[in-house]
């Protein structure tokens, strides 16, 4: 009887074993989305700052050609100013000029706005361009091996699932087919071990006569509560060694 309970307790291991393979299989397809994600987060961000500093340096071009334009027109008007015969078109001639001038004043101060931006833009660049280096670090350290050890995942429990298979031809099938209905229905436990007198799978406590049959390991019982087999935990070396 006691093989029959070190084979359930390997089971159980290899089925732990499983159960690890599967949560894998839940969260290394989502870290692999995350490494993705943030590269194209940070791309983004990247070209959104990059679109904005061009268009301010586009912004600030057309800004001082217009006082290029402006002063032009200044220094044309005062050239004819030499040749102004009337009063009247002299001071039209001046006003204009001081108009220009007035104008490149406000286009300065515009100018100045620009540089501010764009010095706060191009802090942020560096920042974007930090984590974007950051991210797709992250990403060529570490995409390769998470897929490959995604596609390695299904074999894994294949083989997993194979060994286990092999183990329980070793038991009554009857057994085997109640093992197997638990490991389906209580979340992939089907062996429970006693622990500190209650059982580890529910926290059901064991009666005294119940313990002390577990001590004996003479007979397979089940959890009176949740119905998992329950056994005293042998050790690693129990479970290594060879049965006869
Ligand atoms: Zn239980």
């Amino acid at each position: 009887m006691i093989d029959k309970l070190k084979t359930l307790a390997r089971m159980q291991k290899f089925d732990d074993e499983i159960g690890r393979c599967r949560e894998l299989q839940r969260i290394l397809p989502q870290q692999l989305h995350t490494l993705i994600q943030d590269v194209e987060t940070a791309t983004a961000k990247v070209n959104e700052a990059n679109n904005v500093k061009t268009s301010i340096l586009a912004r600030q071009n057309e800004l001082e050609n217009d006082i290029r334009h402006n002063n032009e027109l200044a220094l044309k008007y005062g050239n004819q100013l030499a040749d102004i015969k009337t009063n009247k078109e002299y001071k039209a001639l001046n006003s204009e000029i001081a108009n220009l001038k007035q104008k490149n004043g406000d286009i300065e101060s515009m100018l100045l706005e620009l540089m501010e931006t764009e010095t706060e833009i191009k802090k942020q660049l560096t920042i974007y361009q930090k984590d974007l280096d950051a991210a797709n670090k992250r990403k060529s350290d570490k995409e390769d091996d998470l897929r490959q050890q995604i596609a390695e995942l299904d074999g894994k429990i294949e083989n997993l699932r194979n060994q286990r298979n092999e183990l329980a031809h070793a038991l009554p099938v009857a057994l085997v087919k109640q093992y197997g209905h638990l490991i389906k229905s209580k979340n992939n436990q089907a062996v429970a071990y006693n622990s500190n007198g209650a059982c580890g799978g529910c926290g059901f406590i064991i009666r005294p006569q119940i313990r002390i049959e577990l001590e004996l390991k003479k007979k397979i019982h089940s959890c009176e509560s949740c119905g998992r087999l329950l056994m005293n935990k042998f050790t690693e070396e129990e479970l290594t060694e060879t049965t006869e």
